[in-house]
């Protein structure tokens, strides 16, 4: 592989750079190092994007058979599987994410356009019991048109399938504005799209930043639908920014998902969840199991457990199939972190193990499993979502106290509960306010199982049968079955 690529936009089917020639480098978070170089769009490249995406929505594909568009879904999970290893190559150089996710996840997310492809002919319409005489009133499901497609620097190929899938199986465009911090695997992923042969300006990805790309992409006239998947602040500029365009939003936001573990669970499932949920990734997953609550009785046993297997993972280069934690993406990340724990530590947070980067950090970014005993969970690092691998661990005795713990956060996307008796399982998953609990396991996904969460954790659900609707609007066409002219025009009846 070259050691410095060079990007361009993919917009109306050709690879173009920015019309200022203004780029931007993407570094290696594993050396500090750029190794990419990308356009980086300007309102000017993000209008000629969304204009591209308009004409082609007004061309032949929205009118295309369901099973013509299912085609093309079918050939990007093919192209996904193919070129795994290349996704998951560029991917890891351009976030620090181990290869070995990277690219299980780049052949997994297939299985998202499958899905998505066998629902194309599935969405259906209805005839409705209308309380008229001589009318027959149907509703159709009908494409939106633009969709603006916001996607973070983390789990990037299942971000956009969510999204791009069922966009593209109910005949909408695209517009997919990559992440600045992690841009490259976009452009590889387009490239592989362009070879099914899809209709130009269907799909296209432009590169930027925040403020002026992704500004104007959400506030566009064009854009009809924006699907956001990001940080809780700048859900608020986006927000702001559909004021203009008054476009639909979805919101998936970020996480500070809590777990319990109760006396009865079963401990090395648990300690394998827990590690999964905190550590995998480096932490830096939305919904990384980031707070802790052990019953009283366990507390100290398993804490011990958890830090002898804490202090065993073994940090490393991301393409190093022994690495079980890579480094993080961002600098500015790392030292969030440290400013974090020091507060917590003053605090009265007790640091049980890691805290500090590590000597690896020379020149990566690298920062080790950290655990740190919080008494009381408003502590920085058991309250704020920190995108790292901290946990913050806390105590707890009842049922009762555990839901009410949990519940206390400003977040709500993800959550976890381990324990043997399965009617106790059910009935905190039911109290916790969260998207997604998971009881006796930890971070799994699929393309039939909603994603999303509640309260600062945004609204909507990505994957699952219902979350092609979002693709679509309902369309209602009265006919009027009556041999006679209407009546009354001047009463609305
Ligand atoms: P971020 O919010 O900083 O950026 C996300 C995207 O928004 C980027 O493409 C960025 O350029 C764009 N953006 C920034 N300002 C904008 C503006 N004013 N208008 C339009 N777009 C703008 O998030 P990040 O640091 O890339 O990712 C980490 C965050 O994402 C965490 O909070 C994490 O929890 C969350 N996340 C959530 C999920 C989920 O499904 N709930 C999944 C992954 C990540």
């Amino acid at each position: 592989m070259p050691k410095f690529k060079e990007y361009k936009m993919y917009i109306n089917g050709e690879w173009v750079d920015a019309e200022d020639k203004k780029t931007f480098e993407s570094l290696n978070p594993e050396n500090n190092e750029s190794w990419a170089v990308v356009p980086e769009a300007s309102a000017k490249d993000v209008d000629k994007a969304v204009q591209s995406a308009q004409k082609a929505f007004e061309g032949e594909w929205p009118k295309l058979f369901p099973k013509e568009r299912a085609k093309y879904l079918r050939a990007i999970a093919s192209q996904l599987r193919e070129n795994a290893e290349l996704l998951g190559k560029i991917e890891t150089i351009d976030t620090g994410k181990l290869f070995r996710e990277t690219k299980t996840q780049a052949n997994y997310i297939a299985e998202y356009y499958d899905y998505f492809a066998g629902l194309t002919d599935k969405v259906e319409g209805t005839v409705l019991p209308i309380d008229k005489p001589d009318m027959q009133v149907i509703t159709t499901r009908i494409p939106i048109g633009v969709i603006a497609a916001i996607i973070p620097w983390n789990s990037q190929m299942l971000l956009t399938a969510v999204k791009l899938a069922p966009a593209l199986a109910m005949g909408n465009t695209v517009v997919i504005k990559s992440s600045e911090l992690a841009p490259a695997t976009m452009f590889e992923f387009v490239k592989l799209i362009e070879k099914t042969g899809i209709p130009k300006g269907v799909v296209n990805v432009i590169s930027g930043f925040g403020d002026p790309c992704g500004k104007a992409l959400t506030s566009h006239t064009l854009v009809e639908r924006i699907a956001f998947t990001g940080g809780p602040e700048t859900a608020r500029h986006i927000i702001k920014n559909s004021a203009e365009n008054l476009s639909q939003v979805s919101l998936e936001l970020g996480g500070k998902s809590p777990v319990a573990v109760f006396e009865d669970a079963d401990q090395d499932n648990a300690l394998n969840g827990i590690t999964a949920g905190i550590f995998g990734a480096s932490g830096q997953s939305c919904i990384a199991g980031s707070r802790l609550y052990l019953q009283n009785k366990i507390y100290d046993n398993f804490l011990n457990k958890l830090i002898e297997r804490a202090n065993k993972i073994k940090l490393g280069g991301p393409m190093d199939p022994d690495t079980q934690m890579g480094p993080l993406t961002s600098f500015k990340q790392l030292e969030i972190i440290e400013k974090t724990i020091k507060l917590t530590i003053e605090q009265g947070g007790k640091l049980r193990c890691g805290g500090k980067r590590h000597a690896l950090s020379n020149k990566g970014y690298y920062f080790p499993a950290t655990i740190i005993e919080c008494e009381n969970h408003n502590l920085p690092t058991a309250k704020n979502e920190l995108f790292g691998p901290v946990l913050s661990v806390m105590k707890f005795e009842t049922e009762e106290e555990v839901i009410n713990k949990m519940n206390d956060n400003q977040y709500g996307l993800s959550s976890g509960v381990y324990t043997k008796d399965l009617g106790r399982g059910l009935r905190v998953s039911k109290a916790i306010r969260a998207g997604i609990t998971f009881v006796n396991t930890y971070r799994l996904i699929s393309p039939s199982a909603p994603f999303g969460g509640m309260k600062d954790s945004g609204y909507g659900k990505e994957a699952g049968i219902e979350s092609i609707k979002d693709y679509t609007r309902i369309k209602t066409t009265w006919f009027n079955t009556s041999k006679k002219p209407m009546s009354d025009p001047f009463t609305m009846g």
